[in-house]
């Protein structure tokens, strides 16, 4: 009987929800496991790494590998999945452009470890404990993989054949670019895929007026008009530098979109787009006459309106942004 390719989901510092996303294929699962053979996700199944190490290298015709790299285990299994794939996809916005995991390259390690375990009100550990390298349980040794000084996206440690991008990305756009691999139509390499090459702006049905604003709201604080772009309502949304091809689910249900699919084609910095952007929409009043510096005044004051904006701008992307992580590390 001829072997149907295999299938491989890997999760590296991930959440999980991009497991869900191929979950929520729904009934298009039995396409996939008619097409091919669902091999190896740790999330769903017992496959093990040792099963992974004794394949032949290329066994595995696509993998789909999710999550940043946070860890020396993310690495080590990075370069394991690499070696035993035809196909290396980036999926989702975490192996795409590390997405949450690597806000946490705007601080350092043990800021980050005492923030989590030592200076938080919610946890109670009178010992101090940071949990790291090895501990003797009776079942057996449990050791910690250390953390990498930097979360990295999959790119910046093997290479990636394609990227998908959201978070998690759309069902129907994982469909299509299952269907696109198994017509054999396999788009020119290093592409980003599942996805369209304008911004979520073209896709958002909301009236646009070119208005400007004043300051920025946050989201509890009114009932936006379901009808009217939430930008020019005063909320940080970043369609208008975000790659569309999610259908704008978010601001469909009266909520900004958050950037999750990264930048647009041909744009380098998803969060530079998005001060560019806010400045056509930035009003601080008429300023002719004024000096800079009541100028600089007006603009600050505008700013202090936005509540972390590189946290906001960044997102998604900051592994593979310019900025890349706080300066001076
Ligand atoms: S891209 Fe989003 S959904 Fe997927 S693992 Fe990262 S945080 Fe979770
Ligand atoms: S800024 Fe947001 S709400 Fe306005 S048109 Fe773009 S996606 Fe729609
Ligand atoms: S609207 Fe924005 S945040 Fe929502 S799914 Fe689309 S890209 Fe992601």
């Amino acid at each position: 009987m001829k072997q149907k390719p295999k299938l491989a989901v890997y999760w590296a510092a991930s959440c999980g929800g991009c497991e869900i996303a191929v979950v929520n294929l729904h009934e298009k699962l039995l396409d996939v496991d008619a097409a091919m053979d669902f091999m190896f996700c740790p999330c769903l199944m017992d496959t093990k790494k040792k099963d992974i190490e004794s394949l032949p290298d290329r066994a595995i015709a696509i993998t789909l590998f999710n999550g940043a790299l946070r860890t020396e285990e993310n690495i080590e299994m990075a370069h394991l999945m690499r070696k035993k794939s035809q196909l290396l996809v980036a999926f989702g916005s975490c192996a795409k452009g590390g997405c949450i995991p690597a806000l946490a390259n705007f601080t350092k390690n043990n800021e980050l470890l005492h923030s989590i375990y030592i200076d938080n009100h919610s946890v109670d550990n009178p010992a101090g404990i940071i949990p790291s390298g090895t501990t003797a349980f009776p079942e057996g040794d449990m050791q910690l993989t250390p953390l990498l000084e930097r979360v990295k996206h999959l790119a910046q440690e093997v290479e990636v054949d394609y990227y998908i991008p959201g978070c998690p990305p759309e069902p129907h756009q994982i469909w299509n670019v299952i269907e696109t691999f198994l017509a054999g139509e396999l788009p020119s390499k290093g592409s980003t895929i599942g996805c369209g090459t304008l911004t979520v702006c073209d896709d958002c049905d909301r009236t646009k007026e070119e208005k400007r604003i004043t300051a920025f709201r946050r989201n509890y604080e009114f009932y936006p008009e379901p009808e009217v772009c939430l930008l020019e309502q005063g909320l940080l949304c970043m369609g208008i530098a975000t790659r569309n091809g999610c259908g704008a689910p978010c601001t469909k249900a009266n909520m900004p979109c958050t950037g999750c699919y990264g930048a647009p084609e041909g744009v380098g910095d998803q969060g530079a787009k998005m001060v560019a952007a806010l400045g056509s929409v930035m009003d601080i009043g008429d300023t002719a006459g004024l000096s800079e510096e009541v100028i600089s005044e007006r603009v600050n004051a505008f700013l202090t309106t936005i509540p972390d904006y590189s946290g906001l701008f960044y997102k998604y992307t900051l592994a593979s942004s310019i900025l890349g992580g706080r300066v001076g590390r």
